[in-house]
């Protein structure tokens, strides 16, 4: 086989640059080791994961707040096979909707274990009982002019003990739990632990979370962080933070983690489960890097200039396998912006504009500079919050939690950071995320007409009171 462009790994950012590359003209080759592209995001991460926060929230809302809309349910319960059944039908048309774009895009699938053979060959080895090229168990060749690696990341382990995915477990088997546990223990109090969390708090579960760090979304700006933990232990979650996690010891009956608390306390947590949710590490294994000359740093990944090539011409890198932010659309932005690079165009990232969101409920939003940031690097900023709760439309929902608040340049007005918590924040931050790749000023976002009444609303309430401190409302 002989193509221009070889992408190894299905994920987002491999599909995406696939696509782009045969968008541009390029004969592409798709290599994925699982029969199901769309990798972790649409198997075992972004989709599932928030298909069960959906199923999980309208559960939590049907039995906390629909009688104060004057709705009586009787009976209410949960269906779990159902709930579950339901994430996977999820799961399986996301990624039927990539397979229907391969072909769309006329790009060759390979489904196998991408190796390198050197800079501008790759061997792909046949899953067992694959279908069409690299079938049969055999070996596959491919004569490529470029490689686009994208093989993503997986969970980290503790270093004390492993992951056995019976009791002690990743995200991957918390999305497809044969039952809801009475009682999780979740080690990390970062987006996948809080995320997943909140699901199985929702549903009923005793959620306890065990964090090394003081504070719960430690790489969030510090007010998220605070208003985050109130909101999620009112749900009822409970929250050791500054804790330092000793053993966990799984047996046929449950878990039990052993940890010393900020105050020096010894903690002793029972529970059926407890998910290990302390980062993802890069994925470089059976890629045989050496052969095309390349190497991983020191913690795993795979070093790229700022134009995402590797230190051997053609071959480029992008995604999780990376670092950075390890996010879906952080890592379809570098598929395109590699694909226009081999099509000879001029494309632009900025990294700084990638934004950040926990889909909790009330959700977590952010992008550029959180306040921490500006202080510690001695910026002179100005700061204008509005509160959801004096929002027409927060207060006809019943939302009464979180906040906006956008930190501008104190001369020049440019918007240099925007934080929210608050009912859709997920999609409220994609003004924010414009306004600042076009440089914006807060007098720029507060002089934009918000239909009323919106959780918008606040966005451009938020940018009057950094402006000249004249928001309207508050
Ligand atoms: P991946 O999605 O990991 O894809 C890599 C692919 O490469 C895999 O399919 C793998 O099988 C394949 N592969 C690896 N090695 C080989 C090889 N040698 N040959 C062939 N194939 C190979 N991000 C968000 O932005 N939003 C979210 O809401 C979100 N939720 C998440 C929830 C969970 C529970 C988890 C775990 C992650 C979540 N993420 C989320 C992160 C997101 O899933 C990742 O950042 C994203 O999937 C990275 O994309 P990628 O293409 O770099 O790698
Ligand atoms: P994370 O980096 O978000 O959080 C890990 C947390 O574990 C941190 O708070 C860290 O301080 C803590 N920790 C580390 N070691 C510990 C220990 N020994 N004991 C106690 N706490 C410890 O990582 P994650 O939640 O595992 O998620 C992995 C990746 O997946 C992240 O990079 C994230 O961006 C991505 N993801 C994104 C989304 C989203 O965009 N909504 C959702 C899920 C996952």
């Amino acid at each position: 086989m002989k193509v221009d462009v070889t992408v190894i790994g299905g994920g987002p950012g491999g599909y995406v640059a696939a696509i782009r590359c045969a968008q541009l003209g390029m004969k592409v080759a798709l290599v994925e080791q699982y029969e199901r592209l769309g990798g972790t995001c649409t198997n075992v991460g972004c989709i599932p994961s928030k298909a069960l926060l959906d199923s999980s929230e309208r559960y939590h809302e049907a039995r906390t707040h629909f009688a104060a809309h004057g709705i009586g349910l009787d009976n209410l319960r949960v269906d779990w096979p159902v709930m579950r059944a339901r994430k996977d039908k999820v799961v399986q048309l996301t990624a039927l909707g990539i397979d229907k774009l391969m072909e769309k895009n006329g790009i060759a699938r390979l489904h196998g274990t991408g190796r390198f053979l050197s800079a501008t060959r790759v061997a792909v080895d046949a899953a067992a009982g694959a279908a069409g090229a690299g079938a049969a168990g055999g070996t596959t060749e491919i004569e490529t002019g470029k490689v686009i690696v994208a093989t993503g990341s997986k969970p980290f382990d503790l270093p004390f003990c492993r992951i056995d995915k019976e009791r002690i477990i990743s995200s991957t088997e918390a999305l497809s739990l044969p039952e809801i546990p009475r009682k999780l223990v979740v080690i990390g109090a970062g987006v996948i632990g809080l995320e997943l969390g909140s699901v199985f708090a929702r549903l009923g579960t005793q959620v306890t979370v065990v964090e090394a760090l003081e504070r719960c979304i430690p790489g969030m700006d510090a007010e998220l962080s605070k208003e985050l933990e109130r909101s999620l232990k009112k749900l009822g979650i409970t929250f050791h933070l500054g804790a330092k996690v000793s053993q966990v010891e799984a047996g046929p009956e449950g878990v039990v983690v052993k940890a010393t608390s900020a105050k020096g306390k010894e903690l002793e947590l029972a529970a059926d489960r407890c998910l290990v949710a302390i980062g993802r590490k890069p994925n470089t294994r059976g890629l045989a890097l050496e052969a095309a000359g390349l190497e991983t740093d020191a913690r795993g990944f795979l070093p790229v200039d700022a134009h995402l090539e590797t230190k051997v011409p053609g071959i480029f890198a992008i995604g999780d396998v990376i670092g950075g932010a390890m996010l879906a659309h952080k890592a379809e932005e570098e598929g395109v912006f590699v694909a226009e690079r081999l099509a000879g165009q001029r494309p632009h990232l900025n990294h700084h504009l990638i934004p950040g969101v926990v889909y909790t409920w009330p959700e977590v939003a952010a992008v550029g500079s959180s306040e921490d940031e500006l202080k510690a690097a001695g910026h002179a900023y100005k700061k204008g919050s509005f509160p959801f709760i004096a929002l027409g439309r927060a207060r006809a929902a019943g939302e009464k939690e979180g906040f906006v608040k956008i930190l501008a340049d104190a001369a020049t007005d440019e918007v240099l950071g925007v934080q929210m918590i608050g009912p859709r924040a997920a999609d409220l931050i994609a003004e924010a995320v414009l306004a600042m790749e076009y440089k914006a000023s807060a007098e720029d976002i507060a002089r934009v007409c918000h239909a009323h009444p919106t959780y918008a609303e606040a966005v451009k309430e938020a940018a009057l009171a950094a402006t000249d401190n004249r928001a309207l409302h508050l």
